[in-house]
């Protein structure tokens, strides 16, 4: 198996090989091919497992295809994934890796977090934001602010959920889909990352996730 079966774009396809992606790893090998055709996903993946390139690939791949409305630069942006994180580190390396993976293409991705300074943030979303990854506070607040649109949302990424939940960010979670009119499930794609599977995860995954397919590496 090699990233070519997934018949990314050329462009896409010359980002892996920069990036010294040659072989998938497991979990990208299983993972791909759900996402790209658009089942909900249930993964158990530590961090260094290659998680991060399982889902944002296979994404953007989908976002290129459902097609980009271009120029939305007056308006409030309308991201068509949102990857939802614990942490501002895990948050800063999947935005790294997204900018990686989308050198060169339209597809623009965002970062909102704490701790900093909202205005900074808020202006380079409205460079473009196709793919928002986020921590939930400052999402939160953002959202509840009217400073991003997650009505579009088709692609969402609960990333560490087990993390997620460890911090006391379950709550939040359930407000942003729900503050963000984001697609019901069933309407949207979601995909959740966790490296436990405790019965929290299991009920959150019933919750969150429409005839999902299992995957444990
Ligand atoms: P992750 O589990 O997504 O945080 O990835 C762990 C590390 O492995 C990151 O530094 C990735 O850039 C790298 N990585 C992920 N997938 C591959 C791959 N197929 N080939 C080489 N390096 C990879």
């Amino acid at each position: 198996t090699s990233f070519s079966d997934a018949k990314f774009s050329e462009l896409l396809m010359g980002n892996i090989t920069k990036s010294k992606y040659e072989i998938p790893t497991a979990v990208q090998k299983n993972a791909i091919p759900i996402i790209l055709a658009r089942r909900d996903l249930m993964a158990c993946a530590q961090t260094g497992s290659g998680k991060t390139a399982a889902f944002v690939l296979p994404i953007m791949k989908n976002i290129l295809e459902d097609g980009i409305e271009s120029s939305q630069l007056s308006s409030m942006q309308e991201p068509q994934a949102l990857i939802l994180s614990p942490t501002r580190e895990l948050a800063l390396q999947i935005f790294h890796e997204c900018k990686k993976f989308s050198h060169d293409s339209i597809i623009k991705t965002g970062i909102l977090y704490g701790g900093v300074d909202t205005g900074y943030q808020l202006r380079k979303l409205d460079q473009g934001c196709n793919i928002l990854v986020a921590t939930p506070g400052r999402l939160l607040d953002v959202l509840e602010k009217k400073k991003i649109s997650l009505e579009k949302v088709k692609y969402f990424v609960l990333d560490e959920a087990d993390r997620m939940l460890d911090m006391g960010f379950e709550k939040a979670v359930r407000e942003i889909l729900e503050k963000g009119q984001v697609h019901k499930k069933g309407d949207r794609c979601t995909f959740m990352f966790s490296a436990t599977f405790p019965n929290e995860i299991q009920q959150l995954a019933q919750d969150f996730l429409h005839d999902y397919l299992f995957l444990a590496v």
